[in-house]
């Protein structure tokens, strides 16, 4: 097991909206979007879509995140052992 799961705090240092530009002051909850374990794409609360709001909370609920050996952003079903 390397590196720990990104908090929200740390996601907050890292973020600036994709879609806005707004920087990410500690306000209301943000999206991030990643593909291959990198992130590609940081939403803010008022740019998502409802859609992509509920999606969030599902993963926040279900997935356990982490970090591979290159950095990357790993993500498993909590479920599993
Ligand atoms: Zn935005």
């Amino acid at each position: 097991m390397t590196g720990a799961e990104p908090s929200r705090r740390e996601r907050r240092i890292l973020m600036r909206c994709s879609r806005c530009g707004r920087r990410n002051r500690g306000h209301g909850d943000w999206n991030v979007a990643i593909k291959a374990g990198v992130i590609h794409a940081t939403i803010c609360n008022l740019c998502q879509t409802l859609e992509e709001n509920t999606e969030a909370e599902i993963n926040e609920a279900t997935i356990l995140y982490g970090r591979d050996s290159f950095g990357r952003i790993t993500g498993r079903s909590k479920g599993s052992a």
